[in-house]
């Protein structure tokens, strides 16, 4: 399925690029989002070490797994559920009929099994109100406000909580050097409650320095769940205790249409109780409540302001308004009817480096296995959210085994749990890893790599690349591999000489970050 929730879009892969050979230059990254593309002309005979573990994948396997992962005797494969169970035990099975060592938990006094289990705690029938408190305590008024009517609590972790505070704008929660923007300079958001507004400033209107060139392409998806997720977690960085963003700013949008709105869901309609699936002991993390621009308005009355009264100030001089509103007191109440311990586990095994020194670093090539299981009878399949990517790690791993020489460093494989309730099973991992971490120096994750997109997102990625028009139609969607890492290594360098047995046209995407989101496909 297309991404849609905000959990899903901030769990795109993550591909660290720590493994530098020695003598790696630092090089400058290409500007977000556009990357190099890299065609391959002919392709070489794998190299002899590789050959038996290449021809050993082939797209009938692949699609045999994929299959089996996303049938519908598995339910969707949620952390926790029988679904999951059967799918870690497939796996687990398949690990060891291909010889791979178990690197899971070892129990008392035993040899380490395939699973790495990890205890999460589920609430449910999640519940938020607002109330916005003004005047003295006993001669004040209160205002309510509700949830799904003026507000959608869009925080990935609300974990039940109560806060109080007075409220701050923020404008539009942006910093943006070039222009000398800074909506949170001269205000102090600690401690606060922030209400920001979506999007940029003069969305739309071409005098806007957001609306020049370079800006227009680094915000164009701000008015989107990347961008409202992006300002929200900068701005949540800075100590508020919540983060409320005003949607529906733009002139002539309906404000409620506009908050039940969520882009581009092909999910059917299900009646669905809210519940929440967290490692224990976590506090509130990314994400933010989206709240109606009536309920932003009748906040901001109490200075005489409203969204357009501000919207149109900071257009005037495209300068910041941020300031704080004195006298009112607004408390943020999440709840939860239950909650209860849960048992997951990662499937974890490896094959030792063939190098007697280089063999105690580790290489994990991982992949979510689960994903929204099922509600009522129907089943989210998740056949490209992930069975592929986990019948990509299974492939890989069953290459790795079938080569007479072993890489020189230790490889791990991994399939999480939990990710879609916000990376927890590789979050436990990364706490208490199979291998340490100091020794770990690359991490592979395939997401979503059973499907490259149609011509147009082809198309529209090309155009990106500034790819010219007629050279675009040769590149197949098929055969279009989009791959992201941080830059300033040369992990480039390993995938294009990699390519070379394999013939992929390769977009290659070096993120300025030291940990980048992107994808890895194919
Ligand atoms: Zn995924």
């Amino acid at each position: 399925m297309r991404r849609t929730r905000p959990v899903l879009i901030a769990i795109l892969c993550v591909f660290s690029a720590a493994a530098l050979p020695a003598g790696a230059q630092e090089r400058t990254a290409p500007p977000a989002g556009t990357g190099t593309l890299t065609k391959v002309e002919r392709i070489d005979p794998a190299p002899e070490p590789q050959r038996a573990g290449l021809a050993s994948i082939t797209g009938r396997d692949s699609r045999t797994l994929v299959t089996c992962l996303a049938s519908d005797l598995l339910e969707g494969r949620e952390a926790g559920s029988r679904g999951y169970r059967l799918a870690s035990d497939f796996a687990a099975s398949l690990f060891a009929l291909w010889g791979i060592e178990p690197a899971g938990d070892a129990a008392d006094g035993e040899e380490r099994g395939y699973f790495q289990d990890v205890v999460m705690k589920e609430y449910t029938d999640l519940g938020c109100a607002i109330e916005w408190r003004t005047g003295t305590p006993d001669g004040g008024a209160v205002r309510s406000f509700k949830e799904h009517a003026d507000l959608e609590n869009y925080y990935l972790n609300r974990v039940p909580e109560t806060v109080s505070g007075p409220v701050v704008f923020a404008g539009y929660g942006l910093r943006e050097e070039a222009v000398g923007y800074d909506d949170l300079s001269g205000v102090e958001v600690k401690d606060k409650i922030v209400m920001i507004l979506d999007e940029v400033p003069g969305a739309g209107d071409p005098a806007s320095p957001f609306a020049k060139d370079k800006l227009k392409e680094k915000y164009r998806t701000y008015a989107s769940w990347v961008g409202r997720l992006a300002k929200a977690n900068a701005v949540a960085k800075l100590g508020p205790k919540a983060v409320l963003v005003v949607r529906n700013t733009l002139d002539g949008r309906d404000i409620y249409p506009e908050m039940g709105r969520v882009e581009d869901d092909e999910r059917p309609v299900i009646d669905e109780p809210t519940r929440l699936v967290v490692l224990p002991g976590t506090k509130r993390g990314g994400g933010a409540i989206c709240i109606t621009r009536e309920m932003a308005d009748a906040i901001l009355a109490l200075a005489g302001q409203s969204v357009e009264s501000l919207k149109a100030k900071i257009a005037s001089r495209w300068r910041p308004v941020s300031f704080e509103i004195g006298g009112g007191t607004l408390t943020v109440r999440t709840t939860a009817g239950d909650e209860r311990l849960l048992r997951c586990r990662n499937v974890i095994g490896a094959i030792t480096g063939s190098d007697p020194s280089l063999k105690e670093q580790a290489v994990v090539v991982g992949a979510h296995l689960d994903h929204l299981g099922k509600r009522g009878p129907y089943v989210f399949n998740g056949a490209d959210d992930n069975a592929s990517g986990a019948a990509g790690v299974l492939e890989i791993a069953r290459a790795v085994a079938a080569q007479a020489r072993k890489p020189k460093r230790t490889t791990v494989f991994c399939l999480w749990t939990g990710e879609e309730h916000g990376l927890l099973g590789s979050t436990h991992y990364v706490r208490h890893p199979a291998f340490p971490m100091s020794g770990t120096t690359a991490y592979l994750n395939l997401d979503m790599i059973g499907r490259n997109g149609d011509r147009g997102s082809r198309d529209s990625r090309l155009a990106r690349l500034k790819v010219p028009v007629p050279d675009r139609a040769a590149i197949l969607p098929g055969n279009f591999a989009a791959v992201a890492f941080s830059a300033g290594g040369d992990l480039g360098g390993v995938l294009r000489e990699a390519d070379r047995a394999v013939g992929l046209d390769l977009w290659q995407i070096e993120e300025a970050v030291p940990k980048s989101s992107g994808t890895v496909s194919d």
